[in-house]
């Protein structure tokens, strides 16, 4: 285990006091099902950019009903502003067919029979459990979390399975459901993939990759987590 996992409560409260408003997706969605099919749409693309697209979407089909039998070029229109557009149209259709077949059309509140749907793999399904159903089975990692992770030397890795079971061990369970969005807006804000802006960072005392002053070991593992 990497040292500054000790620090992991007090990296917590402190993003939770600088990102408050960023702790639960913003993603806009009124049922399960609109909150899986936001969350399938926002791969590799902004939310904001989804919730622009849902608020069409969900007003002319808001039920999985809506979708089992639609024809993906009905929804390409809807969607083609987005990045895999035709990939993500498939894979929500083929999604309503599956859910409505096999779970009376009910979305799933359990990890392992989301993953079980083609094109939902683990980020879309934690981001589901722990968004709606406030069920924590695991923890979302995407790209941001993979690289504040391991700038604050939490994990040193890139592989998501291996991050998420290092973090699953060192974050306390009540928190697996907002962590994401703490690093997603914590990497969007100042630990941007391309640049760091350790200088306005909250955890600059905390990160061994910090640039604005000398890493201070001492001072790191004499901190006193609460
Ligand atoms: S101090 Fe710098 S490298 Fe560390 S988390 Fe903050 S922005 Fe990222």
């Amino acid at each position: 285990m990497m040292k500054n996992s000790n620090n992991i409560n007090l990296i917590i409260k402190r993003l939770k006091i600088k990102y408050k408003k960023e702790i639960h997706t913003i993603l806009q969605h009124n049922s399960a099902w609109q909150l899986l099919v936001a969350t399938m749409l926002s791969a590799q693309s902004k939310d904001t950019q989804v919730n622009k697209v849902t608020e069409t979407l969900f007003k002319k089909y808001p039920n999985i009903e809506d979708y089992k039998n639609l024809n993906a070029m009905a929804l390409y229109k809807y969607i083609n502003t987005l990045g895999l557009y035709k990939n993500k149209a498939r894979n929500i259709i083929n999604a309503s067919k599956y859910i409505i077949k096999n779970n009376k059309g009910v979305v799933p509140d359990s990890i392992d029979k989301l993953i079980k749907i083609k094109g939902i793999g683990r980020k879309t399904a934690n981001v589901v459990l722990s968004n709606y159903f406030k069920k924590y089975e695991g923890i979302a990692i995407d790209t941001h979390c993979i690289t504040v992770s391991n700038r604050l030397f939490l994990i040193k890795t890139s592989n998501s399975k291996k991050i998420e079971e290092i973090l699953m061990c060192i974050i306390p369970k009540r928190d697996w459901g907002i962590i994401t969005n703490l690093f997603i807006a914590l990497g969007k804000d100042v630990c941007t993939a391309k640049k760091k802006y350790c200088e306005r960072c909250v955890l600059n005392d905390l990160c061994p990759s910090n640039t604005t002053f000398k890493y201070n070991k001492n001072k790191l593992m004499n901190k006193v987590v609460k």
